[in-house]
């Protein structure tokens, strides 16, 4: 009898303030180009990094929750993950990965996200155990310089000799042009994002308010 291959998830994690096609393209991009069976979309409940690095509120998880439920509900092949929305606490993706590793026992985990959020994972908690746990895919939009990961041997390194070697994939994105950051500025400003987000989204956020000063 043929021994079944793992399964392949993919998690594509995100603080999703709002998600925009530029995040679905990516998923979906990453699905074909790594065979993945599922990609779980993981809301991050209380990002690490935020609101310090940013100064900006970071909407209330549930809404930001609801938000990626509205935006993936067509593909069949897209689900959406409370894991960091109901853990307390800061969303560490240590404990992330940990706890799919467990759910997920024998697949594959490919966490993907943000190239700019991948390449500061040597300030992330625990990054030498995460690595152990899940590979990276890094998404980048075209002309972004991969100097930076070279210079803390973030890239697949020949000799395998620094402590922290990653396995990071990378993946260009043109649709990632689009960024969250600036569609809550041109709702701001008043500026249109229909085409930037889906459809239910828009109007979702028109509805409740968010975004606006
Ligand atoms: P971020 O710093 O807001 O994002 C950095 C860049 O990556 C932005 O350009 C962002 O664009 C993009 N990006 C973020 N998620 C993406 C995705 N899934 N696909 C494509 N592009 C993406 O990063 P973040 O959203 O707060 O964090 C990203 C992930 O890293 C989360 O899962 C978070 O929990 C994890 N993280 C973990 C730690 C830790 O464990 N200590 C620390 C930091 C981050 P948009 O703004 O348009 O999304």
């Amino acid at each position: 009898m043929r021994q079944k291959k793992p399964a392949r998830y993919g998690v594509m994690g995100g603080t999703f303030n709002p998600i925009h096609n530029g995040h679905l393209v990516t998923a979906e991009e990453a699905r074909m180009q790594f065979a993945l069976d599922k990609v779980i979309f993981m809301p991050a409940g209380k990002p690490p990094h935020k609101p310090d690095r940013t100064g900006e509120t970071v909407l209330p998880a549930e809404e930001r929750y609801l938000m990626t439920v509205i935006a993936t509900a067509s593909n069949p092949h897209f689900i959406v993950s409370r894991l960091e929305i109901d853990r307390p606490g800061i969303s560490y993706t240590i404990d992330t990965v940990r706890s799919l590793n467990k759910i997920y026992a024998g697949a594959q985990i490919f966490f993907i996200t943000g190239a700019d959020a991948v390449w500061e994972i040597l300030t992330w908690k625990d990054p030498e155990k995460i690595v152990d746990f899940c590979t990276f895919i890094a998404a980048t939009r075209p002309g972004y310089s991969l100097n930076k990961f070279k210079k803390y041997h973030l890239l697949p390194n020949k000799n395998n000799n620094t402590a922290l070697t990653p396995k990071v994939e990378f993946m260009k994105i043109p649709a990632l042009a689009i960024s969250s950051t600036g569609i809550r500025r041109r709702i701001k400003a008043g500026h249109p994002i229909r085409y930037l987000v889906p459809e239910s989204v828009l109007n979702y956020i028109y509805k409740s308010g968010f975004y606006h000063e």
